[in-house]
């Protein structure tokens, strides 16, 4: 590609709105532009970089056996209703009516739809096991779209769908599934864990997230250095609602008043320095209030950090008040589930404040008797309540906590959907049999964002190979004015694009500055450059992204693609 015939637009500085260093790169290289909130376009260049990762995604799934299908981003609610699910999904389902007033979703995902495939098409155990995928743009009302297409509105996702005649054959296929993640993750570059997982509102059972490791990430994982163990530290949410610190589920008793707290006593509660306790928030669980803690040590202005409730069971007569006194959004209140709102700025004083009201007539906290009541019981593991250095639940160690990007999700799903939308077939006795199910996520747009989270430096994005718009990039330096220079660059773009390699000439003949700042920037993995004086000197200059300098390599030479 001749780059005075493609498009790039790159930025001095990135918009105010983003935080994440991937987003503020991904703007800056002119990868993607925002149209609203959670929705971008994929400008040319960025489109490639996902075109690259789709491709490694569709090899491998083609690889491992799985066959691609195309289904309808817009889907009927009478599918939804059938599992239960459309009552249940709540607002990140976007809900759409047609000109006949008949209700639809644009698909957060697709279950259903693929289970109404198989009830159709499959009849007999002779045609299973069977997988099906597609890479395809899904669409999630996200309470907090941020970080650009980290976590977008409108994404791209591979999803796969496996149907089996029993278990032991889902087993496979789901182990399978697990290898194909693990080379998809590694010939894009990321360094990721595999990590064991909640199933969340997919439902079923056996579940394991890939993460793609990096400070920013969303969600907090607790693994052993010295075994295989690797949790997600959100499995919580599948959890009961957690008594005081390491009584998983237990049920609290109550008792009848209890003091103010201060985070001076929470702090000697849960035996930490003060300066690690210094926030906390209130949050409406399964129709209870708990007060939590997010420790000091952890992102505190992050959501899912470290929860640690204390003081279990703060029964406050009315949410409207617990909002206001701490701030939580909307969206995060209520008997839904326990998603902890990003409360960046709540101060001790603050706190101290909310305790205390929640101490007043009708806001009476119960339970609360720490030497009776809250004694650790040391026997039970709740993966809440993890701190850095708690033995591993394997015995393999102490665990430590690391933060992740969710890139990839597979579940075990079992006979959920199956069950609900009669999805049999015919076993060799001629008995009619729910199909055992499995469904595999892949998000294909959040991974360039990741990977950019994980690759980058002060110059800017620092690709993976597997995913670089371009592989190399040619500079030449005085193109127009010099005819030696212009021979060489384009016999050199030509070898290479013989070879098949993905190469940028930069053609545009500005000033060198601009040309290597750009290249940089939008994370070229090789860059060669080519000026009247060293071609003189007969070399040309090599550098790869990660290399401090530049080398000269002599030109013309037997074999630059090699090089
Ligand atoms: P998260 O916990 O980040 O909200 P999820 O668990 O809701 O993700 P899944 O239902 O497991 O997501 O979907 C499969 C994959 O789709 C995820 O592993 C993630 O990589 C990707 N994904 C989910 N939501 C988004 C989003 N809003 N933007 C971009 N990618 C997403
Ligand atoms: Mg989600
Ligand atoms: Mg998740
Ligand atoms: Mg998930």
């Amino acid at each position: 590609m001749r780059l005075a015939s493609f498009f790039i637009s790159t930025l001095k500085e990135a918009p105010a709105e983003a935080e994440l260093i991937s987003h503020k790169l991904m703007l800056r290289a002119g990868l993607i532009r925002r149209l609203g909130s959670g929705l971008y376009t994929w400008m040319p260049l960025g489109l490639k970089v996902l075109r690259k990762v789709e491709s490694v995604v569709r090899e491998e799934m083609d690889a491992s056996g799985a066959l691609e299908l195309l289904m309808p981003a817009i889907q009927p609610a009478e599918l939804w209703r059938e599992t239960g699910r459309w009552d249940v999904f709540g607002p990140q389902m976007l809900r759409i009516k047609d000109r006949h007033q008949r209700d639809f979703c644009f698909g957060p995902t697709h279950e259903e739809v693929i289970t109404d495939i198989a009830r159709r098409e499959i009849r007999s155990y002779r045609q299973l096991p069977l997988t099906f995928y597609q890479i395809q743009t899904k669409f999630r009302d996200e309470i907090r779209p941020r970080f650009g297409v980290m976590r977008a509105r409108e994404f791209v996702m591979k999803d796969a769908y496996s149907f089996h005649a029993g278990s032991d054959s889902l087993e496979k296929t789901y182990a399978a599934m697990h290898e194909a993640y693990c080379r998809i993750f590694s010939r894009l570059g990321v360094g990721f864990r595999a990590v064991t997982a909640d199933t969340g509102p997919m439902g079923g059972s056996g579940s394991h997230e890939f993460h793609v490791l990096a400070d920013s990430g969303e969600d907090a994982i607790a693994f052993c250095p010295d075994s295989e163990y690797a949790a997600n530290v959100e499995m919580a949410e599948a959890l009961p609602p957690a008594g005081p610190r390491g009584a998983a589920g237990s049920v609290m008793r109550k008792v009848e008043t209890v003091g103010k707290k201060t985070c001076e006593e929470v702090a000697a509660f849960l035996s930490l320095p003060v300066e690690q306790t210094i926030k906390t928030l209130a949050v409406v669980a399964n129709g209870e209030v708990y007060l939590l803690l997010l420790r000091g040590d952890h992102h505190l202005n992050e959501t899912k950090v470290r929860k640690i409730p204390f003081l279990c069971d703060f029964r406050l007569a009315n949410e409207e008040e617990i909002r206001a006194k701490t701030g939580c959004l909307p969206g995060y209140i209520g008997p839904a589930g326990l998603t902890l709102p990003v409360i960046a700025d709540r101060t001790v004083a603050a706190m101290n404040d909310f305790v205390c009201g929640a101490n007043e007539e009708n806001y009476h906290l119960v339970n609360a008797n720490f030497g009776r009541d809250m004694k650790e019981p040391d026997h039970v593991f709740d993966i809440r309540n993890v701190i850095p250095g708690d033995p591993s639940p394997d015995g393999g160690g102490k665990l430590d906590i690391c933060r992740g990007i969710e890139v990839g999700h597979i579940f075990q799903l079992h006979t959920k959907y199956s069950e609900a939308m009669k999805a049999v077939y015919l076993d060799e006795s001629g008995q009619s049999r729910p199909m055992e199910m499995g469904c595999y996520g892949i998000g294909v747009s959040r991974i360039v964002a990741a990977a950019v989270e994980q690759n980058h430096d002060a110059g800017g994005i620092i690709f993976p190979e597997a995913m670089a718009p371009f592989q190399v990039v040619i500079i030449p330096i005085g193109l127009k004015k010099n005819t030696e220079v212009r021979i060489e660059a384009e016999s050199i773009y030509a070898a290479l694009c013989d070879a098949g390699i993905d190469v940028l000439l930069d053609d545009r003949d500005d000033r060198p500055g601009v040309m290597f700042a750009d290249m940089e920037l939008i994370g070229i993995p090789h860059r060669i450059v080519i000026g009247e004086r060293s071609l003189k000197q007969g070399i040309i200059e090599y550098q790869g992204r990660r290399d401090e300098k530049a080398q000269a390599i002599p030109y013309p030479s037997q074999d630059i693609v090699g090089f």
